[in-house]
This record gives structure tokens, sequence and C-alpha cells, in this order.
């Protein structure tokens, strides 16, 4: 390692999506590029996103989609690098990829095809990327450089990217170190907190649910706010799925959420009419068709689900429904860090160029992807956003 510092254009620290896709980008348009990151291998995020085949995009993107004290900040940037963008970039690499529900875009053999095509581009474009570096201090010179003090030597750029990422999965090298240089710039930083994160169960539901482990039904969850139409799935630890991880981003500590098991029908008018047709027979039997059977005894009285429904009342047949349809459940807490997929919160969208990514504080200075207060849902909206973004910011700095 020279002593001397090492003059680039353009220094990336965080060398995953939004960090690969901008480097690629100023790259190709001939800025000298160095990314620098901790970790002993780029990406590691993007390998082990969509369960090891990463949902890379989705058909439908929208700024409804994305969470933000300002949600007009992520308008310009998915306007300007789109998924048809990206889903061109991956069929050009021939990567093979099949849509799942509600727009989904996944790799169809794993997620190193998504990671190798970043990385060949990379080289395409004469990117260095520097990993196993610690980052010591990040400084600005008066000649209006930054100067960067790291591991691998000493840095000085005329432009510095941001694209260290969130705080979720610290064993994947997620650090506070986006929002610390943020704050050492005089950045304001949303409070943060996990996102995409499955709950935890207060005691006595924890009892009563960890039979059902395993067990995933499509249902509506909602809360006063929004709602999601996906499937949960009881764990162990409590619950878990996609329409459980939509709606952790948008809930506060001791808020109750709301479970409709059946959202396609009336369980009212289904036992109603049951009733009518075939009034000897057992509701767990008539349940049975429309629900795993696993849940009938957790969720209702043992005394009520063996009765025929010539038996049971009006009364009862709403108190049914109720249990079924407005089931109501208070989370303990999330899982947290240890597995949330996103951070939501991070660097205040007002004091960055929602069409650059630049810092409207210091010039030259630029955040992108997963550190700024734009937080997607589950569904390829992540990494849309890192892409998106880190494309505008790739085209100026
Ligand atoms: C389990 C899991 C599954 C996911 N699946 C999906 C999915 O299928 N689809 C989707 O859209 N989104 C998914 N996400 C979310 C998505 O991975 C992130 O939103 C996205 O990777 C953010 O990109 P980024 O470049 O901003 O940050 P990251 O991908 O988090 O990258 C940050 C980089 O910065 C480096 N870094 C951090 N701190 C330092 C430091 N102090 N010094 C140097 N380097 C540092 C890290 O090592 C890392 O390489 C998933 C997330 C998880 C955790």
């Amino acid at each position: 390692m020279s002593d001397k510092p090492i003059k680039t254009d353009v220094l990336i620290i965080g060398a995953s999506a939004s960090g690969l896709m901008c480097a690629i980008e100023a790259g190709k348009r001939g800025r000298r590029v160095v990314v620098l990151d901790h970790a002993n291998r780029a990406g590691k995020k993007i390998l082990m996103s969509g369960g090891g085949r990463c949902n890379f995009t989705n058909m439908d993107i929208d700024a409804v989609n994305f969470i933000s004290h300002n949600p007009h900040f992520c308008k310009s940037a998915l306007s300007r690098y789109t998924q048809w963008d990206f889903i061109a970039l991956v069929n050009a690499h021939g990567i093979p990829y099949h849509e799942r529900d509600l727009g989904k875009l996944f790799c169809d053999d794993s997620a190193k095809d998504i990671l190798n095509m970043l990385l060949e581009e990379c080289s395409k474009a004469k990117v260095k990327i520097l990993l196993n570096c610690e980052i010591k201090t990040v400084e600005k010179n008066p000649d209006e450089l930054f100067q960067i003090h790291s591991s691998s030597g000493d840095f000085h750029t005329g432009s510095l990217v941001i694209a260290t990422g969130g705080l979720s999965i610290p064993k994947m090298c997620a650090s506070p170190f986006g929002y610390k240089i943020a704050e050492q710039f005089g950045h304001k930083i949303w409070s943060t907190s996990p996102g995409l994160v499955p709950f935890t169960l207060q005691p006595h539901d924890k009892v009563k649910l960890e039979v059902l482990a395993g067990v995933s039904v499509e249902c509506l969850v909602s809360n006063e706010r929004i709602r999601f139409k996906e499937n949960i799935l009881f764990t162990h630890r409590g619950l878990s799925g996609p329409a459980i991880l939509q709606i952790s981003s948008y809930w506060k500590p001791g808020e109750t959420i709301t479970i409709n098991l059946l959202p396609e029908l009336s369980v009212v008018d289904l036992l109603s009419s049951k009733r009518k047709q075939q009034p000897q027979i057992k509701l767990k039997t008539v349940l049975a068709e429309v629900l795993p059977k696993r849940l009938l005894p957790v969720l209702l009285d043992a005394g009520i689900i063996e009765l025929p429904l010539q038996n049971l009342s009006r009364e009862k047949i709403n108190m049914v429904a109720d249990k079924l349809q407005q089931w109501q459940i208070k989370p303990n807490a999330t899982e947290g860090y240890r597995t949330a997929e996103v951070t939501l919160g991070g660097v205040d969208c007002d004091q960055l160029s929602s069409k650059t990514m630049e810092s409207k504080l210091t010039p030259g200075l630029y955040f992108i992807g997963e550190v700024i207060d734009v937080t997607g849902w589950l569904g390829g909206y992540n990494f849309q956003w890192a892409w998106s973004s880190g494309w505008c910011a790739g085209q100026v700095v």
C-alpha cells in the first residue's frame, strides 16, 4: 500500500445493489470509479435475497409501493430508471427468470446470476472494487475533495457516494455507517426501525398458536392505514409470511392488526346457506373445506366446531364469522433487525436532490439505496429503488 492518496473521480462506499449500479453507470461515462466495502464479498444481500432467487424487480412499480416521510421523492428516480430498464439488462445477459404472484420477478436459477451480471458490467466499465476495507474517516478538504482514510489506503475523490444500506441483518455486514456520515455532514436522519419483519406474539397467543407452525393461509391483513392480501405463515416464534411482513412496515408497537382468514367469502353467508341445505353437517366439516383443518380447534371453541349447523344460532354464526374474518391480534414485537429485510427511516429525502441523490448541503456527496428514507414493499420494490437511485447518481457523479 503506498502512502500517497489514490485520486479517483468517484468513490462509492458499499458494493451491493445500489453501489454497483451507480459504479457501472459512472464507469460507463469514463469516470474513474473505486468501490469500497468492508465485507469479504460484494452483494451479500443480493445473494440471500428472494430465498436465493432474488426478486429483482416488480412488473408494477409505483410510488404507492414505497414508504417515506416524503412520498414524492422516489418518483423521479423510479421514472428515469424503470423496472423495464432493469429487465432489459437482465435479458441482455440472458438470465432466465419468471413472474410470480403480484408481478414479482425472480431468477429461475439463482440470485448469483444478478450479482454476476452486475460484477461483469462493473468490470466492463473498469470499476475497481476493494473488499475487506475498513473506512476509518471521511472528511471534505477545503479544496473541495473528499478525503477517505481506510484500511486499503487513503483516497481523494470529487464525488463520494454512500451506498451502505440499512441496519437489517447485521450478520450480513449491515452497519450504521451511512447514517453517521450523513449526520457528520449535517443531514437529518429519520429514526430507523426494522421493516418487512416477522412478528413475535404475546405469551398467551404464542402458547395457543405455536401448534400451527408451518400452516400458511391467504388472508387480508389490515390496520387502520393499510391492508394486504397475501399469505400469512404461522411459525414457532410467531407470525410471518408476505402479508405479515408487509403490514410490519406499517405497524407501531402496541397496535392491533386485523386478520381476515377468508377474504374471498362471507362466513355468515356460507354458514347460513349451508344450514339451509345440510342442517346436520358439522361446523368443522364446512369450515375444513375452506380453511386448513389445524386452524379450527385453535381459533374456535371445541364445543362450537362439533355442532351441527342447525344448532348454530344467528348469534353464534356471527361470532364464528367475527373470529375468522375480524381476528384481532396484538403482536408483542417484531423479530428486529436480525431477520428484517429492510430498514425504515434513514437519510431525510428533503435534503437530497430527487433527480441525482446529491446532498443539498454538501456538493459532491450522494446517498443511494436503502440508507435513504425510502422503503419499498415486499415484492422486488427495494431492489428497484436501489437500481433506480444508483442509476440516477451514476449519471452525474
Ligand atoms: C433476507 C433478505 C432478503 C431480501 N430479499 C429481497 C428481494 O427479494 N427483493 C428486494 O427487492 N429486496 C430484497 N431485500 C432488500 C434488499 O436486499 C435491500 O433493500 C437492498 O440490498 C439495498 O441495497 P443497498 O445497496 O442500498 O444496500 P445493501 O444491499 O444492504 O448493501 C450495503 C453494502 O454496504 C456495505 N457496508 C455497510 N456498512 C459498511 C461500512 N461501514 N464500510 C464499508 N462497507 C459497508 C455492506 O457490506 C453492503 O455490501 C432483501 C433483504 C434481506 C435482508
